[in-house]
């Protein structure tokens, strides 16, 4: 058992508005969003980054990215469009350390993404 936030937001024992969440995620609202829709999708097993991402865990992200787009479609931005983003490590923009990927939605998206 870690201390991580995310892994305490997973356990219920930090509150945040959560969307959805099954025994493979939760998805929660952004704490500081940077869209009218930002919502962050975690796996409930801690892993610090995508270069922690195992083989063994495969199986896993491929139920979670099955999940997101009708994540998506229930905050209502799958037809409209959304983007997905993971930061990883600190110089691509990473501040927690436990694997999220940022959904994001309900404007228009620039590129490249700075
Ligand atoms: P990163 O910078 O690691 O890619 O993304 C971390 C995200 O977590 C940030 O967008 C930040 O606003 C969000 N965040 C940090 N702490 C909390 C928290 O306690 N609750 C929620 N809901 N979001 C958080
Ligand atoms: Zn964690």
């Amino acid at each position: 058992m870690t201390d991580c936030i995310f892994c305490r937001i997973a356990r219920g024992e930090i509150p945040a508005k959560i969307v959805a969440q099954d025994d493979d995620l939760v998805a929660f609202h952004d704490l500081g969003p940077q869209a009218p829709v930002h919502v962050l999708v975690i796996p409930r097993k801690h892993i610090p980054t995508a270069n922690d991402i195992g083989q063994e865990d495969g199986a896993l992200l491929g139920r979670i990215w099955t999940r997101i787009p009708a994540i998506a479609a229930e905050l209502g931005i799958a037809s409209v469009g959304y983007r997905v983003v993971n930061n990883c490590l600190a110089p691509a923009g990473q501040s927690v350390f436990h694997l999220h990927f940022h959904l994001l939605g309900g404007r228009v998206m620039g590129w490249p993404p700075g």
